[in-house]
């Protein structure tokens, strides 16, 4: 039977080394540490996730400066307010929550935000520098992921690593930071065959595909390390993963629940990019 990697232990001990670095700054340099927050339009998930920021920022010790504007709000409007935060003293980072109202170019947008205060790590500097394995910050949720292996004790080098998904927030960046650990990586997506003898080959197997129970535990090796990125609303309204539980945590040796893994690392990483931020904007 698996061991279950506790996200919310793990996000924990983020946050409170976050909070002790930020204290520590502010007592001994007098750094203040700040997070802009910009949410367009009313789509109820992403005030959720706005909220869950604006309560973490507090948890840690940052200023938050929410900027919520209207459904109508133009693409030149958007990019104007992005300018104004570039050049904000008190704001280290940037957060544009996603997705945007459809008439407004979502990638503008991101390639408007300051590579210093890109604190998701979308931009395309960042995303190159992630490429080349000399990043300041890395994106956030899989980053927590990274996090979540590594307070399992696994080793990644040497290993087989195996990640569904290719999109350019979880998949991709996630088979880069495994291969700079030196794993073996392979990448899955909708077109891959044979996707079920690949993820049995898996020491570490990642699931990013947004797809209630699609990995079952026929598809995992015995005592791999199961990461479900996935979330996933049913019909009664639970959230679920990828990963078919049951079934998985009676092969795997690690395994993040759903909900309680991934994602409580997602925001305390943000938390931790924004104070990386700080701390480079002011030399240190
Ligand atoms: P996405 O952009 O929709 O990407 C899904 C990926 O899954 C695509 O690369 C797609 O392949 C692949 N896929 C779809 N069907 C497949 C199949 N039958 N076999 C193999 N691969 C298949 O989703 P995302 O943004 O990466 O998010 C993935 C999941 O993670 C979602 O459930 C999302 O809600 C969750 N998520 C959670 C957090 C968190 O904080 N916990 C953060 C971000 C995302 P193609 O490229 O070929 O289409």
């Amino acid at each position: 039977m698996a061991q279950i990697i506790n996200g919310k232990e793990v996000s924990a001990s983020v946050r409170k080394a976050v909070a002790e670095e930020t204290a520590q700054l502010r007592d001994s340099r007098g750094l203040k540490v700040g997070l802009a927050v910009v949410i367009v339009g009313n789509n109820p998930a992403s005030r959720v996730y706005v909220n869950n920021k604006k309560k973490a920022c507090e948890e840690v010790g940052f200023q938050s400066f929410e900027y919520a504007l209207d459904e109508n709000t133009t693409e030149e409007q958007l990019l104007d307010l992005v300018n104004v935060l570039n050049r904000d003293v008190r704001v280290n980072g940037i957060l544009v929550q996603l997705p945007l109202p459809k008439h407004i170019n979502e990638t503008a947008i991101i390639n408007a935000i300051s590579p210093e205060k890109d604190v998701d790590a979308f931009h395309p500097v960042n995303v190159g520098k992630i490429m080349i394995g000399d990043y300041s910050f890395l994106p956030c949720t899989p980053a927590g992921v990274m996090e979540l292996i590594a307070s399992t004790g696994t080793e990644i080098s040497g290993k087989t690593c195996v990640v569904i998904g290719r999109s350019n927030i979880v998949g991709k960046p996630m088979a880069m930071l495994l291969l700079h650990k030196s794993g073996t990586v392979t990448i899955c997506h909708s077109k891959t065959q044979n996707l079920k003898e690949i993820c049995q080959r898996a020491d570490i197997l990642v699931v990013a595909v947004g797809r209630a129970n699609f990995v079952t535990g026929d598809m995992i090796k015995p005592g791999a390390v199961v990461i479900d990125v996935g979330m996933n609303r049913l019909e009664n309204g639970k959230l679920c993963g990828d990963v078919e539980f049951e079934s998985a945590e009676k092969v795997a040796s690690y395994i993040t629940p759903v909900p309680g893994g991934v994602g409580p690392m997602t925001i305390s990483m943000l938390m931790r990019n924004t104070l990386t931020a700080a701390k480079q904007q002011a030399g240190i």
